[in-house]
């Protein structure tokens, strides 16, 4: 037994077994069960063959304008079929029953300290490759599994997390109910991840330092909040002590209709939380998680699993009636597809992208022709879509939304698109009921516009996601300057008010989809802001609630006031996160 020390920032005592997230470097380590070795040794062997592909195509691009350059990839070719590489990380998984992404690490770390040692300069620096190489099959290991966001979804019943650090948006998709309790090596009584175990009544111990690396996967630990521990390897005496206040937690049926409740802050201002969804099957989660309405289906994700759905009409009906009925009476959002044209043109051919669909990062960060301005291109197929959507408008309350919209003219074209699809169902005798249209303010210039916009739409709903990128010039996707994507930067704010007062001024609705709505610190400055509808993922809805529901809202607006006036994103940081600590302890 050993007893580790730390701050108590929420009371309780809870027990399970670890699961360690290192999110400084992105990788989750968690223990897997016998029979997922060889599965897991599978997605290992994958991943190499999906790196020397890439690796192999890189090289041939470099080697056509830079000859000398080449050799670089030559390099990292031979690491990746060196036996100490992959088969070093085969063998970790074995014997340590940890994930291949762990395993790959760990190698990493055992030839770092190679390398450091050796005095030949050139060598020190085959290094960069190494970790080059390293991020590549980590990041292959990622396609078609599972980002920490997946992994921390799917944790079983009996866990508890331990992390060197846990980001609020993060720790607002975890799935509460199953995860116990977690403990951080970072943080402090006001780290804001602090704030939401309290609202959430989560037993939480931080700045513990280097717990991450101490605890190993699937060690049993106590996680005390009330003592400020986190015990390893507890006695039977702690664990009963433990089981004993498991069994305190209010009953099921309790927290279901807890969940159902609609949200409001706690001077009553109502909020509406609706979830985005990419697939049918996440319709279960989205009711589960107290959503009031599906506020974004993005329906380009029906052509990964039915390709041909693109040009089969009855099949999108199909889908989005399933959808309508499923979520009635909540209103459901349906994205018209969100796609490039490599994505499409590689879906109608049936034929995967190398690797499968692209990640998230690469996907969103692309410019040009996407979205409606793809689907204008391509009548044929925007018609399909919408005749599929227009027909299932009669089975629930079903709005139609344009992604990437950047003019007025792009919505004027898409919305005599949406006549010509109805005229079309009326010649077969199919009437349709009137729609509401809106557009996604995704780009800056709709932002800047949103006030013509508005005057040609029923609603509008912030892709921040987009909005970010394309505002501060951040290309997710890059590393480089993946840190200056920041939904608090000054002019992010002030973009977002002003897309509020122009549908305002209007009368049209105005939600937020974008993810800063799912961390709950953003969102309660975007209620400050005059929001009050919001999209997210179904996880973080119960998580939203809560919070919401410990804050007035006459005091979040006079936070946002204030945060207006700042012109920093660090100064914006310490305002919000030191005033909804004051405000939580308070209430
Ligand atoms: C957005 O851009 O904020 C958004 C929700 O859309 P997506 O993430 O699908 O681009
Ligand atoms: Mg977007």
């Amino acid at each position: 037994m050993q007893r580790l020390r730390g701050i108590g920032v929420s009371p309780g005592v809870v027990s399970g077994r670890a699961v360690i997230l290192i999110q400084r470097a992105q990788v989750l380590r968690y223990q897997i069960a016998p029979a997922r070795v060889e599965p897991e040794l599978r997605r290992l062997d994958a991943s190499r063959a999906r790196s020397r592909e890439q690796l192999v195509d890189i090289r041939a691009r470099v080697a056509r304008r830079h000859t000398e350059l080449a050799s670089i990839f030559d390099a990292q070719l031979l690491m990746l079929d060196d036996p100490t590489l992959v088969p070093r990380a085969a063998e970790i998984i074995r014997e340590q029953r940890v994930n291949a992404e762990w395993a790959v690490q760990q190698v990493f770390h055992e030839f770092s300290g190679v390398f450091d040692e050796v005095s030949d300069p050139y060598l020190r620096e085959r290094k960069g490759d190494l970790s080059d190489l390293v991020g590549r099959l980590r990041m292959n290991l990622r396609q078609g599994v599972a980002t920490a966001r997946d992994l921390l979804r799917d944790l079983d019943e009996s866990s508890v997390l331990i992390a060197d650090e846990l980001t609020p948006s993060l720790a607002a998709q975890v799935d509460w109910t199953k995860v116990r309790g977690f403990a951080t090596d970072a943080g402090s009584r006001t780290y804001h991840t602090a704030i939401l175990a309290r609202s959430l009544e989560v037993p939480a111990v931080v700045g513990l330092h280097d717990a991450s690396q101490r605890i190993q996967p699937g060690e049993v630990v106590v996680i005390d909040g009330a003592a400020n521990e986190v015990i390893v390897d507890p006695s039977p005496q702690e664990l009963a002590r433990a089981a004993h206040h498991v069994d305190d937690r209010p009953p099921a049926a309790t927290a279901d209709a807890e969940r159902r409740r609609p949200a409001s802050t706690a001077d009553g201002v109502p909020i509406r939380l609706d979830a985005n969804i990419e697939f049918p099957d996440d319709l279960a989660a989205a009711r589960y998680s107290g959503a009031e309405g599906i506020g974004l289906y993005r329906t380009e994700f029906l052509l990964t699993t039915a390709p041909d759905a693109a040009t089969n009409e009855d099949r999108q009906y199909e889908i989005y009636r399933g959808m309508l009925e499923g979520m009635a009476p909540g209103a459901v959002t349906i994205r018209t597809f969100d796609v490039d044209e490599d994505q499409l043109a590689s879906r109608l051919a049936r034929r995967p992208l190398a690797g499968g669909w692209e990640p998230e990062e690469v996907r969103t960060s692309r410019q040009g022709l996407r979205g409606l301005r793809l689907s204008l291109t391509r009548p044929e197929l925007f018609r399909v879509q919408l005749r599929a959507l227009l027909r299932a408008a009669r089975h629930g309350r079903l709005r139609i939304m344009f992604p990437f919209v950047s003019s007025v003219e792009q919505l004027r074209e898409a919305r005599a698109m949406v006549i010509d699809a109805t005229d079309d169902l009326a010649r077969r005798g199919e009437p349709v009921p009137r729609v509401p249209i809106g557009v996604m303010i995704e780009i800056p210039a709709a932002a800047y516009t949103a006030d013509l916009l508005a005057r040609e739409v029923d609603f509008f709903t912030i892709g921040t996601n987009d909005l970010i990128q394309y505002c501060l010039a951040v290309d997710r996707a890059d590393e480089r300057v993946s840190r200056l994507y920041e939904p608090l930067h000054p002019a992010i704010l002030r973009m977002i008010l002003m897309v509020r007062r122009a549908a305002r001024r209007h009368s049209i609705p105005v939600s937020l989809c974008g993810e800063m709505a799912s961390d709950p610190a953003l969102l309660t400055l975007l209620v400050g802001l005059g929001l009050t509808e919001f999209s997210m993922t179904p996880g973080a809805i119960p998580v939203a609630k809560q919070v919401l529901a410990e804050l007035r809202h006459e005091e979040l607006r006079a936070l946002a006031r204030r945060v207006l006036r700042l012109a920093t994103i660090d100064d914006i940081e310490r305002e919000l996160l030191g005033a909804l600590g004051r405000l939580t302890t308070k209430s």
